[in-house]
């Protein structure tokens, strides 16, 4: 076995002292050709690209793996209090870039690859994406962890290996095709696997309790079915630090004995067959943006995160503290990225009580002390239930805890409002009905010392709504943390031309500390600085042609105004809003009303989820109006409309650095944070958006004349549910009804009758949610605006840097400060600094 471990032979340390790894061009050209010539046995002659770029990683990694080991023994020594970010995403994209950038070695192994005739640029292109998450949320966890390696914080990511990412996603006549993205197909040179580190996690049995010999009640969980949960590593390296953090990943396989008792020899090959029920559960991510849906698999995903996560960091501590858990609390946080993992609360009331032998009292002081959550979302069909006759089958155990935990809990606001019978029937953490379920988002609550929300007026609607009766009980557990990206990937990386401008105007201090992007504010009158600046953003424009154009031959003009709206496809995100201009504006270049005209390049990018019925028809009506658009000569360079296949980490790395213009649009208290927003901004696109999420504080940092603010507010749309007349809209604004004509006429399915009958009919409801035509007019006089602006090549200029140089708040290096000083605690740990 490839863990068991050394019995005769001991390693002696000179093992692990290596000579430290030449950062210069010359060794790593080295490295390079060993790589390339001895490990992977290719030639001059080999034609493949991966075999070179697989080569150059391994170069690379060999650098990250020496920090990487520095930093864990920092950690180890010093015995720093840790916190672990839980999350069943993180949308890390591509590595190798990144990783030369943070090592500083970026320029350098360009010139190393082209002097052995190769294009770097083609090397990196070569690299699929980690698509481990599905949008924001886990591109959030991404970059949190990127951050925190920055700030040299001892924090490590935990989540599950999916063999299967977010699907890859092609159009077929104009409708999404999900082909399954088999990342892992050419390999995986960044991870370890640690087979020395696997878990074992157990569903299903049945408990026994029985009296110990200091008279308490103990339980034990038997005749389960366990699996194991093996790590895979990944580096983290922070920005030219010193510092490499860890993702854990976690994959599942079946257990050694595997069940081979079980079956006669007969049945040996359908035992050896059925381990695939064992490595099933991290086949495949779930790709359901915001919206859950109670399948079995995914609760054991979220078990075997939790189980395989905490019996990881308990077996550290008791390798160091033996059973002595009085300081657990104060060395350990565990940050819950949403309720995907929250069942993280009972199983570590389960590891402590009935494998480490503590009181439930003991148990419980610990946990409510470790425990943090963050929330994600307002919409209340993304909050996770799980049936409670599932939870009983699948891990009965933690369900006699959580109605353990719950009795506690319902006491405790008993105390605090007797006979309050209907608050204790909101809050109970089972709710009622003709099926039981377990309400998970509550669990976390009752079971976190902290709960936050990731945009200001996302956190203040938490504690009015959703989860008043919490914040009446607890108000000193909420709290906000408004989300952000890291300015490594998302300026340095993705712009290295806007970067190399900014850095040669203001120096390099900005990547590591963004509110320093200020001083560019006071350059936005200079005029040769703001030509320089147009120029390299048309380069960017140019970028994003020509990446387009490997897909579609459509003629795009780099002089367009580049109007962007890339997100997963929802309806409370509003793609339909976008649409409704775009055949507005074809409707005003038909009838002739072009005077003053901006010509526009409307591109939508984003996948839906793939049992998402109307989502999937929004892309498909897009796509059957740009088919219409693109191919009247009579519209010609005045208006396109693209949509951008398999949008995922990577596409949005060449399309941010080339929009104009950034459409953050969802209906006014739906959008928690946002963050393509503040890709955007960071990169010079102005915004176009409504009061929601952090569009808010993005306009408070740029000011009003330097945002295009349009729409109801939050309250208005809630006013407005009561008495929304969307017939009575459309009737009393002619633009609007000749749209809504034109598309109900069928003029973009002219041989597809009423296809977009569902998506018009919800456009037109008094229930519509999201309240669409409400925003119309609006949002066209927002876009007007925009245009005007855009008309003045100057102004527009300016305004693109003023917003550039005011996005040093939606850094994750704050987001970070702020959940380190006010949640986690921990103290930064230099490795360079350590023995
Ligand atoms: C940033 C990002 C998102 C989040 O975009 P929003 O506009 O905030 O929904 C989703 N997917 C990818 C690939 C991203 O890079």
């Amino acid at each position: 076995m490839p863990n068991k471990r050394f019995t005769k032979s001991q390693p002696k340390s000179s093992i692990t002292t290596l000579p430290k790894l030449g950062m210069d061009k010359i060794h790593l050209e080295e490295d390079f050709k060993r790589y390339y010539g001895h490990r992977l046995g290719r030639d001059e002659h080999c034609c493949s690209l991966n075999y070179a770029y697989e080569a150059l990683s391994l170069a690379i990694s060999d650098r990250l793996v020496e920090r990487w080991k520095k930093t864990y023994n920092a950690y180890k020594e010093t015995d720093c209090k840790r916190a672990y970010y839980l999350s069943m995403e993180f949308l890390m994209g591509r590595t190798l870039s990144n990783a030369m950038l943070n090592l500083g070695i970026n320029n350098l192994v360009e010139k190393a690859m082209y002097d052995l005739g190769l294009d770097l640029e083609e090397l990196i292109e070569s690299e699929p994406d980690a698509g481990l998450g599905n949008g924001g949320l886990g591109r959030l966890a991404a970059c949190f962890i990127d951050s925190c390696a920055t700030l040299q914080l001892p924090v490590t990511g935990y989540g599950l290996r999916y063999e299967y990412g977010m699907f890859s996603q092609i159009i077929i006549n104009g409708e999404q095709v999900e082909k399954p993205d088999h990342w892992l197909r050419n390999g995986n040179i960044w991870e370890i696997e640690r087979l020395e580190y696997k878990q074992r996690i157990k569903f299903g049995g049945r408990t026994e309790s029985h009296i110990d010999e200091h008279g308490n009640k103990r339980v034990c969980w038997v005749d389960t079915h366990d699996v194991l949960a093996v790590p895979f590593d990944t580096p983290v390296p922070g920005y030219r630090n010193g510092t490499v953090n860890t993702l854990r990943l976690w994959k599942a396989t079946a257990t050694e004995e595997f069940d081979l008792d079980d079956f006669n020899a007969g049945d040996y090959a359908e035992a050896v067959a059925a381990k695939n029920t064992a490595e099933n559960i991290t086949m495949v991510l779930y790709p359901n943006d915001a919206n859950e849906n109670g399948k079995a698999l995914r609760l054991k995903q979220q078990y075997v995160l939790a189980s395989a996560s905490l019996q990881d960091v308990i077996e550290t501590w008791v390798g160091r503290h033996g059973n002595d858990f009085s300081e657990f609390a104060e060395k350990n946080c565990f940050q819950l990225n949403d309720t995907h993992p929250s069942i993280a609360v009972a199983e570590l009331m389960r590891l402590l009580m009935d494998i480490h032998g503590l009181t439930w009292d003991e148990a419980w002081s610990i946990t409510s002390k470790t425990m943090a959550y963050t929330n994600h979302t307002l919409l209340p069909e993304a909050l996770e239930k799980w049936s409670v006759n599932l939870f009983r089958q699948m891990l009965p155990r933690l369900l006699e805890i959580i109605f353990d935990i719950n009795a506690h809990f319902l006491a405790e606001v008993s105390s605090r409002w007797p006979g309050d019978l209907d608050r204790l029937r909101r809050m109970s953490l089972i709710e009622e009905g003709h099926e039981q379920q377990v309400r998970m988002a509550y669990l976390a609550i009752v079971g976190s010392f902290s709960v936050n929300g990731v945009a200001e007026l996302h956190s203040k609607l938490l504690q009015q709504g959703l989860f008043r009766d919490f914040y009446e009980l607890w108000p000193e557990k909420f709290n906000n943390k408004t989300n952000g990206v890291t300015p490594r990937r998302w300026l340095a990386s993705c712009n290295p031309e806007l970067s190399e401008l900014i850095t040669q105007t203001i120096g390099d201090g900005w990547l590591t500390d963004l509110t320093l992007l200020k001083k560019l504010e006071s350059h936005a009158d200079d005029k040769a600085f703001r030509k320089r600046w147009f120029e390299v953003k048309q380069k960017a424009k140019q970028r994003l042609i020509n990446y387009k154009k490997l897909e579609h031959d459509i003629d795009i003009n780099a002089n367009a105004l580049f109007d962007v709206q890339v997100k997963r496809i929802h309806e409370y995100k509003r793609q339909l809003l976008n649409v409704l201009h775009v055949v507005h504006l074809y409707d005003r270049i038909k009838r002739g009303d072009t005077a003053q005209w901006t010509n526009r390049c409307v591109l939508i990018g984003g996948k839906a989820a793939p049992g998402y019925y109307m989502a999937k028809k929004i892309i498909k009506l897009i796509n059957n109006v740009a088919n219409v658009i693109n191919n009247d000569p009579d519209i010609g360079d005045k208006l396109k409309l693209i949509f951008l296949p398999n949008y995922r980490v990577s596409a949005m790395e060449i399309i941010c650095p080339g929009a104009d213009l950034s459409e953050q649009i969802s209906t006014a208290g739906k959008e928690a944070s946002g963050t393509g927003n503040m890709k955007f901004m960071m990169n010079g696109a102005l915004t176009i958006g409504t009061l929601d999420g952090a569009n808010i504080e993005i306009r408070e940092e740029v000011g009003d004349e330097n945002f295009f603010l349009f729409g109801l507010t939050e309250e208005q749309v809630e006013a407005m549910r009561h008495h929304y007349d969307p017939a009575s809209i459309v009737n009393g604004d002619e633009d609007l009804r000749r749209t809504m004509l034109l598309l109900e006429c069928g003029h973009f399915n002219q041989f597809e009758p009423g296809i977009f009958d569902p998506i018009l009919a919800s456009l037109k409801s008094p229930h519509d949610p999201w309240m669409t035509i409400a925003d119309f007019r609006s949002y066209v006089e927002a876009q007007n605006r925009a245009e005007a602006a855009y008309q003045d090549k100057e102004r527009w200029t300016r305004m693109s840097i003023v917003n550039c140089a005011n996005s040093g708040k939606f850094s994750t290096d704050r987001t970070i400060a702020e959940y380190n000083d006010e949640i986690w605690r921990l103290t930064p740990i230099d490795p360079e600094k350590q023995g």
